[in-house]
């Protein structure tokens, strides 16, 4: 099937993430011994502390926590939204090493159809899809004309490339800390966003919320917390689901 969806998932985190976050934090303000501190952590409610330490924006200690997310069936105009996000770790499919020569199979490479056309009907739809098809004939084209002056694979992949589209779908592992979430969290869910950023931002925030429910629930785009900076550009939409 050369439609791809979007599919995103959790491939590790910082284990006990809340309790991580108050120990470094208490750290800064205790004489314990950091057993005495893991002792009286697990044993009491951290929840009014996470409080207190985001709304005083003492944001260092949630850096101790991580999560590493992978992420398929999104568009190259996707990755190079989320690659502009400096503070983490990408490792991103590459069109080098894994060609998109169309197979015995015919069938051509994956791509992601915007939403807004799957809304003007499959009629447009199949326009779309044969739209690719010729783009996976250019493809082919150069890579079998590469083939014949180029000796890797590799050359020939990485200059077929060239006529690929930005609905070419990618797939990538990346690793953000907490606070370096919380930021993507205020500009990726907000209604502004592009569809398909704010849509995985979606996906990523119900599963961060399942690895620190406390934690995260103070994360999200500013209109949650009333706080819009979006002016006359605004999307009067309230607050973002
Ligand atoms: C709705 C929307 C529309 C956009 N449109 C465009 C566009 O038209 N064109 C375009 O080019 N981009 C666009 N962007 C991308 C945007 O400009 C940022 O590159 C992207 O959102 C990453 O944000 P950031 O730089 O704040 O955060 P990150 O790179 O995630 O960094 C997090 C924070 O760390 C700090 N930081 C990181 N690196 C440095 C540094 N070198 N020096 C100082 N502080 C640093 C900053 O405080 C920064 O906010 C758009 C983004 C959004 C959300």
């Amino acid at each position: 099937m050369p439609q791809s969806n979007l599919k995103v998932s959790i491939v590790e985190h910082t284990p006990n993430p809340e309790n991580i976050v108050a120990l470094a934090a208490k750290m800064c303000y205790s004489k314990c011994s950091v057993d005495e501190l893991r002792d009286k952590i697990s044993k009491n409610d951290q929840r009014d502390f996470i409080k207190k330490l985001i709304s005083m924006g003492h944001l260092t200690p949630i850096e101790h926590v991580s999560i590493t997310y992978a992420v398929e069936g999104v568009s190259r105009a996707l990755l190079a939204q989320i690659t502009r996000h400096r503070i983490a770790t990408f490792c991103v499919k590459s069109q080098r090493y894994v060609g998109e020569r169309s197979g015995p199979s015919k069938e051509t490479f994956n791509y992601i159809v915007p939403p807004s056309i799957k809304k003007l009907g499959d009629k447009y739809v199949r326009v779309f899809d044969e739209q690719m098809k010729t783009i996976q004939g250019f493809y082919d084209f150069w890579h079998d004309k590469l083939g014949e002056s180029e000796k890797t694979i590799e050359t020939q992949n990485e200059d077929a490339r060239f006529v690929l589209p930005n609905a070419a779908e990618t797939k990538f592992v990346f690793t953000m800390n907490a606070r370096e979430l919380f930021h993507f969290f205020s500009l990726r869910l907000c209604m502004r966003a592009q569809w398909e950023i704010r849509a995985m931002a979606a996906k990523m925030y119900k599963l961060a919320l399942g690895v620190a429910p406390v934690l995260f629930s103070y994360a999200g785009a500013p209109c949650k917390f009333g706080n819009c900076k979006e002016g006359t550009l605004k999307c009067k939409k309230g607050t973002t689901p």
